[in-house]
C-alpha cells in the first residue's frame, strides 16, 4: 500500500487516506506536503533512463477540494510525464455517483429539473442541464433487464347475495387470452381473502400488471404478494363511472361541462366539449329568466345534447372504434388544465382531481409497458391500429422515453438502498479539502 507521510495537517485523516489508496502497492507515497507520487520515479518512456521528481499538477474540484498529482522529469531527454491521477477521479465519480443518484430519484417521482435544480442548490449546486445530462447518461448505461412472461390479468369483484348470505365473488381474467384464471365465492372478502386467492392462482415469481378497480386496498395487497414485480393499473372505465357519479343526475350545461372535460383526460370527448360549450352562454342569459323558462330551456337543451351523444356511440358502433385513448402527455397536460382552474369547481370535482393526482401513477401505468390494458372492460381491451401508431409517435418523445426507462428500471427493482450517502461520498474529500 501507499507509504503516507503523515504530517500534523493530514494525520487526522490518515484512515480516509489509507481508504482511498489502498489499491496501490507500495511503490507509491502520499508526501507530507500533499503529493501523490511514486517512491522512486519511473524510467523515462522516451529514453529508458532514470527520471527525478519534479513538482506536482493541481487537480481541483470546486467545492470539494484538491489534489497534487507528481509530476517526473528525464534529466537525459527532458520529457517531462505525470503520475496517474486514478484515485482522483474515481473520487469525483463516487460523489457525482450519489448526486446522480438522488436527482433521478427526484425524476422518477416526476420533479421536474428545475426543482431539482433548486434543491441540488442546498447539496452541491449543479444547473438543470448538466442534472439532465448526468440522469439521461446514467439511465442510458443501466441496461433494462428484458421483462419475459410479463402476465396481463384483471381482477374484480361481485358481491352476490346467496338467499341472506352476502357472498364475495373474486375473478381472475388472462388479458391476452381472456381466459378465466379463476373464479371463486367467499364469504368475506377481507386482505386476507384476496391475499389467499392471488397466492393459489397467480405466479408471484413472474412479472405482472394487473388491472383493478380503485378501491384503496388492493395496492398493498399486491405489494404482499408480488414485491416488486407487479404494476398496478386502475381501470378507467371505473375511474369514469366514478367521474360521472362526483355530478348530480340533473346537471346545469356548466356542470356538464366540466364533467366532459373530466371525462377528457384519459378518452377523446372534445365533439361533446364542442358542443356544450356553445350551449353556455345561452344558459347564462336563460338563467336570469324566470325558474319555469330556464326549466324548459334546460330540458330541451339537455335531450339535445343526449342525442348528439348517442349518435357520437352509434358512430362508433357503425366504425367498430372504441373512444379514442388520449397519449400520455395529452393525458397529462388535460389533467394540469383542470388540476390549476380547480379553486372554482364544486367540492366534489375538486376532491376527484385531488385523487386522480395522487392515484396517477396507477392510472397511467398502461402507458409504460406495451400492450398493457387500461380498462378491466375485456370487450374494449384491445387497441385499434391507429392506436398502436398512436403510441409509437409518443415514444419520441424523450420526457417519456424518459419515464418509460425509469419505471422499467423501477420494476426491475435498480432502486433500492443506496449503496453510500452524499456525505460518506463527502467525508472522503476532507484530506484533499481546499483550505486557502
Ligand atoms: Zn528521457
Amino acid at each position: 500500500m501507499t507509504e503516507m507521510q503523515l504530517s500534523l495537517i493530514n494525520f487526522p485523516y490518515r484512515k480516509t487516506l489509507s481508504t482511498i489508496f489502498q489499491n496501490y502497492s507500495n511503490d507509491f507515497e502520499f508526501t507530507a506536503s500533499g503529493i501523490f507520487r511514486k517512491i522512486v520515479p519511473p524510467l523515462c518512456p522516451e529514453c529508458g533512463n532514470p527520471m527525478i521528481h519534479n513538482g506536482f499538477n493541481t487537480c481541483k474540484k470546486e467545492l470539494l477540494g484538491e489534489a497534487n498529482i507528481g509530476k517526473y522529469l528525464c534529466g537525459a531527454c527532458g520529457k517531462s510525464t505525470e503520475e496517474d491521477r486514478d484515485f482522483w477521479t474515481k473520487l469525483k465519480a463516487n460523489f457525482f455517483e450519489v448526486i446522480t443518484e438522488i436527482s433521478t430519484l427526484l425524476r422518477l417521482n416526476h420533479v421536474s429539473y428545475e426543482v431539482i435544480e433548486l434543491i441540488m442548490s442546498y447539496l452541491y449546486p449543479r444547473d438543470k442541464d448538466t442534472i439532465q445530462n448526468m440522469v439521461q447518461c446514467a439511465i442510458n448505461e443501466v441496461a433494462v433487464p428484458p421483462v419475459k412472461d410479463i402476465q396481463f390479468v384483471h381482477y374484480d369483484e361481485q358481491h352476490p347475495k346467496a338467499g341472506r348470505n352476502q357472498k364475495y365473488r373474486l375473478t381472475l381474467i388472462d388479458s391476452v387470452t381472456r381466459q378465466v384464471i379463476a373464479d371463486e365465492l367467499f364469504d368475506l372478502k377481507d386482505a386476507d381473502t384476496i391475499e389467499g386467492f392471488l397466492r393459489r392462482n397467480l405466479d408471484n415469481q413472474k412479472q405482472i400488471f394487473i388491472v383493478t378497480d380503485l378501491y384503496r386496498g388492493y395496492s398493498d395487497i399486491f405489494k404482499r404478494v408480488f414485491g416488486n414485480k407487479v404494476t398496478h393499473q386502475f381501470c378507467l372505465l371505473h375511474l369514469n363511472k366514478l367521474i360521472v357519479n362526483d355530478f348530480p343526475r340533473k346537471t346545469t350545461i356548466e356542470q356538464e361541462l366540466l364533467k366532459y372535460r373530466l371525462l377528457n383526460i384519459f378518452y377523446n370527448r372534445e365533439p361533446e366539449i364542442k358542443f356544450l360549450s356553445c350551449l353556455i352562454e345561452e344558459e347564462k342569459t336563460m338563467k336570469q329568466r324566470s325558474s319555469r323558462e330556464y326549466k324548459s330551456w334546460i330540458k330541451e337543451a339537455k335531450n339535445e345534447f343526449h342525442r348528439f351523444v348517442r349518435s357520437l356511440e352509434l358512430k362508433r358502433r357503425r366504425e367498430n372504434k372504441n373512444l379514442e385513448q388520449r397519449n400520455y402527455l395529452d393525458a397529462l397536460n388535460n389533467f394540469k388544465c383542470l388540476k390549476m382552474e380547480s379553486g372554482s369547481f364544486m367540492i366534489s370535482v375538486r376532491k376527484r382531481l385531488a385523487r386522480i393526482e395522487e392515484l396517477w401513477p396507477n392510472l397511467t401505468a398502461f402507458y409504460f409497458i406495451d400492450n398493457a390494458p387500461a380498462t378491466n372492460n375485456p370487450i374494449e381491451n384491445y387497441y385499434s391500429t391507429s392506436l398502436k401508431t398512436h403510441r409509437k409517435k409518443q415514444l419520441e418523445e424523450t420526457g417519456i422515453k424518459e419515464q418509460m426507462k425509469l419505471s422499467a428500471l423501477k420494476r426491475a427493482g435498480i432502486f433500492g438502498r443506496p449503496q453510500k450517502t452524499l456525505l460518506e461520498a463527502f467525508f472522503m474529500f476532507i484530506p484533499f479539502l481546499d483550505r486557502g
